[in-house]
Parts: structure tokens; C-alpha cells; sequence
């Protein structure tokens, strides 16, 4: 059995990637999503253990000292973090992983593992982007504008990515972001079993 690929999915607040995963999720078996330990107080409508752990800074800073993290940043204040145990685990098991970072976190990953495929969600426009984050209703005006800020700082860094998928449809950015995950499983290093049991039958 081959390895499953390790997805970077990144995109700014407000692009809407929670809501494209997921959508994907929904449609593609066999994957995993990488839950980060993060130190932000809990938003209304997240749960623990669903997207995030929500870990204090003692417990992150603990986990930075057993090299428990594959990466981590600190974004608008708070510590965000990938544990690198499950990532490694689903992938050795054929699992495509998702891993969602900002484009710091994607920086180390790929410069820690060699064989990602990373996704860039887009927003369709700068003002899109701004309505969505306005219209959310769970953060402060100095949240939104930090995210703002944040936003066309990840926007500048977007081309550092393998894919963009514009999200400006929904159906449209999901079917999107399937194709690349089904196309790269139909790559040849992923299917090499395949033509030697082919080969193996002919022979027997
Ligand atoms: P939010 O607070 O809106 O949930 O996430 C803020 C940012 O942190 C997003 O860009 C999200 O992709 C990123 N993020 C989520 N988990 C991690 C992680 O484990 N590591 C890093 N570096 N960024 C993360």
C-alpha cells in the first residue's frame, strides 16, 4: 500500500475554506483532517476535538518542548499548532491527509516534508472577503481589521502554493479542490501495485 498525501490547505480568514473542507469531506473517502491544538478561546458554535483542541499556552508550550508539533505559529496572539503523530500515522495507513495552516505553518511543512500537494483557498475579492468577515458577528473591529491586514499579507504569499481554488461559487471551489485530491491519487508512484498485480496475473 502506498502513502497517502499530505494536503497543505491554507486560505485567509473569511475565504471560506471550513465550509469548503467541509463540503469536501463529504464527498472524498479514505482522508483524515489534521486537528490543530490551538490556544484561542473557543468560538460560539466550535466543540472541542471538531476542528481545534483547545489547549492552554502551558500545555502548548510543553508540547513545543517533546517536539510533539510539526509546526506552529502564533497568529493574531494566539499559538496554533499541528501535532505530528497523527499526520505521520494517517499517512503511513494510505490516508490522504488534510492539514489546514496559515502560510507560515505551510512554509515549515513543506520544508519539513518532502512530498505535500498544497491548496491556496482564494477569495473572490478583496471586499468579498471583508463583507464575510464583517458579517460573521463573532469578532471585535480589531479582530476584523487585524484579520484584514493578515488576509492581504497571506493573499501576497499566495504563490508559494502547487494549487489556487477560487471560492467564489461553493459548489464550483468543492468540486474544484476534489479533482486535485482524485487526480493525485491516479498518479503512477501511487499506483505501482497496481500494474505489478496486472503483471503478476499475466505471468501466473
Ligand atoms: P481561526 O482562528 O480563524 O480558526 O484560524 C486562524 C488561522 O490559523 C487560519 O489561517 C488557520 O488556517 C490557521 N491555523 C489553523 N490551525 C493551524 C495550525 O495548526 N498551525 C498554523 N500554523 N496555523 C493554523
Amino acid at each position: 500500500m502506498s502513502k497517502g498525501n499530505i494536503y497543505i490547505v491554507s486560505g485567509p480568514s473569511g475565504s471560506g475554506k471550513d465550509t469548503l473542507l467541509a463540503e469536501l469531506f463529504k464527498r472524498i473517502d479514505n482522508i483524515f483532517f489534521s486537528i490543530s491544538s490551538i490556544t484561542r478561546p473557543m468560538r460560539e458554535g466550535e466543540k472541542e476535538g471538531e476542528k481545534y483542541n483547545f489547549i492552554s499556552k502551558e500545555k502548548f508550550i510543553s508540547m513545543i518542548g517533546n517536539n510533539e508539533l510539526l509546526e506552529h505559529n502564533n497568529y493574531v496572539g494566539n499559538y496554533y499548532g499541528t501535532p505530528k503523530a497523527p499526520v505521520l500515522k494517517a499517512s503511513e495507513e494510505g490516508k490522504d491527509v488534510i492539514i489546514e495552516v496559515d502560510v507560515n505553518g505551510a512554509a515549515a511543512i513543506r520544508s519539513k516534508l518532502s512530498d505535500t500537494v498544497s491548496i491556496f483557498i482564494m477569495p473572490p475579492s478583496f471586499e468579498e472577503l471583508r463583507k464575510r468577515l464583517s458579517g460573521r458577528g463573532t469578532e471585535s473591529d480589531e479582530v476584523i481589521a487585524e484579520r484584514m491586514y493578515k488576509a492581504l499579507e497571506e493573499i501576497g504569499r499566495a504563490k508559494e502554493y502547487d494549487y489556487i481554488v477560487v471560492n467564489d461559487d461553493l459548489d464550483t471551489a468543492v468540486n474544484n479542490a476534489v479533482s486535485i485530491i482524485l487526480s493525485n491519487r491516479l498518479k503512477l508512484d501511487k499506483n505501482l501495485n497496481v500494474i505489478d498485480e496486472v503483471l503478476n496475473n499475466v505471468k501466473s
